[in-house]
């Protein structure tokens, strides 16, 4: 059995955590209790050339996909021509201190458990069949060669047709609009190519985990205000108070992952008079701004003076079920797309063919075909959100996104991340622990999150699963 783990190592203590099973770092205070843990006949093979080199070094070592095997000797490691063991994994350092993404974690742990996933944010049932038709289509039609870079002339259009219904803002498809495969892409392309190492970009905190990597990427210095439940409002004040004349840019997101906490008119409104006043850029992502349920999405492009300064960026994913079609794009004066279309043009140049057809279909769609996702999702909230707090969480207001965030202290487990191996191995269900999200994991420890993107009856079998097997600590 294979168990990639990564060691790290001080003076005092040996610290031993398989990225199998995250939530169980094996601390041992002394080595010799690390060797025993293993049979005698166990080579450790923490993918090091030197034998016994392991624990000399104070330097955190990320090593994984190393094997523990049962089957071979404490014996000299072979030398690496004939080796098939693995090599260290090596990464540059500005993306040293990320993990394996939690989603990605947690979506494994759901198959290996066997756990319903209200994990990772991705539907379990799938898209319209009139987009799912067009790809097909556009597929037999040979649209199967590269797009132009910036994103199929009709994509674009139908873009900037779906911008003006939601927002009342004209944009031009050729000069402000850009194609990406997915948000994440758009985001990336913007900020790698906006902002120069150096620059600082305020985010708000608990926030989806590429950003704090993508920042990193660009050698920009994170800003962090936190959003404290119950309403994760804008602490205005202190944003004001962490402006400086290096700020340049705000990244942001409404509606809200994880929290689904929507930006207030209000909010907006002083986020845009700090941004003039102090020459700073937007990025707002907005992709679930189509899962609006308690208010009005407001894009802050379109509040005045906003949209020369805004990247608003938008994915075909959420809105269509069609998380794995990875369409992006970011809407933005010429000025500003210059530099997106610069990254974009280097990161992946241009975006699957077929699928931008069908992306253009599927935002043509007629109204009937929001109204009724928002009704659905609407219906799903509600089995979660009630069955949630008849399970006894705390369960926080969600005013869009397919997220809801609760507080899991009322049943006893010590931060999130203990919560959410309980309810994996135990109750059977996957959440996402939030403290990820945060720069200080300690302001998160209390939270998890759950999504509903899930067909009813599932939504349903994981609340029975929680009301049968957790319980309130006395
Ligand atoms: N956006 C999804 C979520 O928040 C995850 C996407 C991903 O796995 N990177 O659950």
């Amino acid at each position: 059995m294979l168990h990639p783990f990564s060691l790290r190592y001080n003076s005092s203590h040996c610290t031993w955590t398989s990225s199998h099973e995250m939530f169980r770092p094996y601390t041992l205070n002394n080595t010799a209790n690390f060797f025993q843990t293993v049979s005698r006949n166990t080579r450790i093979n923490l993918g090091i050339s030197e034998k016994n080199r392991i624990c000399r070094t104070s330097r955190v070592q990320p090593i994984m996909a190393s094997p523990i095997s049962t089957a071979v000797t404490t014996q000299q490691q072979p030398d690496s021509s004939q080796s098939t063991a693995p090599q260290p994994l090596q990464v540059a350092k500005r993306l040293e201190k990320f993990k394996t993404t939690i989603f990605t974690q947690m979506s494994s742990l759901a198959i290996k458990h066997g756990a319903i996933n209200l994990g990772q944010g991705f539907p379990n049932f799938d898209g319209p069949d009139f987009v799912k038709e067009a790809a097909i289509q556009a597929i037999k039609d040979g649209k199967n060669q590269y797009a132009r870079g910036y994103g199929v002339p009709d994509l674009n259009s139908a873009i900037a047709e779906r911008f003006k219904k939601d927002t009342g803002l004209v944009v031009d498809p050729e000069k402000e609009v850009t194609v990406t495969s997915g948000c994440t892409e758009a985001i990336a392309a913007t900020i790698l190519g906006l902002i120069n190492p150096g620059d600082e970009v305020i985010v708000f905190a608990p926030f989806y985990d590429s950003y704090e990597a993508t920042l990193s990427m660009a050698g920009a210095k994170i800003k962090c205000i936190t959003l404290k439940p119950p309403n994760f409002s804008i602490p205005i004040d202190e944003l004001k108070s962490i402006v400086s004349k290096n700020t340049r840019a705000i990244l942001m997101n409404t509606p809200h992952n994880p929290t689904g906490k929507m930006f207030t008119a209000e909010e907006l409104g002083k986020i845009t008079s700090l941004c003039i006043e102090n020459d700073i850029l937007v990025f707002s992502d907005e992709v679930y701004d189509k899962l609006s349920f308690e208010m009005d999405h407001i894009s802050i492009a379109s509040l005045p003076g906003m949209f020369d300064r805004t990247v608003t960026l938008n994915s075909l994913g959420k809105t269509f079920s069609l998380t794995g079609w990875k369409i992006g794009w970011a809407i933005a004066p010429p000025h500003l797309t210059w530099g997106i279309r610069q990254a974009h043009s280097y990161l992946t140049f241009a975006t699957s063919t077929p699928m931008q057809h069908a992306a253009a279909a599927a935002l043509r769609a007629p109204d009937s075909y929001y109204d009724e996702l928002k009704r659905d999702y609407n219906a799903k909230k509600a089995i979660l959100v009630d069955g949630l707090k008849s399970v006894g969480f705390r369960v926080y207001p969600s005013s869009g996104t397919y997220f809801v965030v609760v507080d899991h202290t009322p049943f006893g487990l010590e931060n999130d991340i203990a919560f959410c191996e309980y309810l994996i191995k135990e109750v059977g269900v996957v959440a996402i622990p939030t403290s990820v999200f945060y720069l200080n994991p300690e302001e998160g420890k209390n939270l998890v999150r759950f999504t509903f993107c899930k067909d009813e009856g599932t939504l349903r079998s994981a609340v029975e699963r929680m009301k049968e097997k957790l319980f309130l600590k006395k």
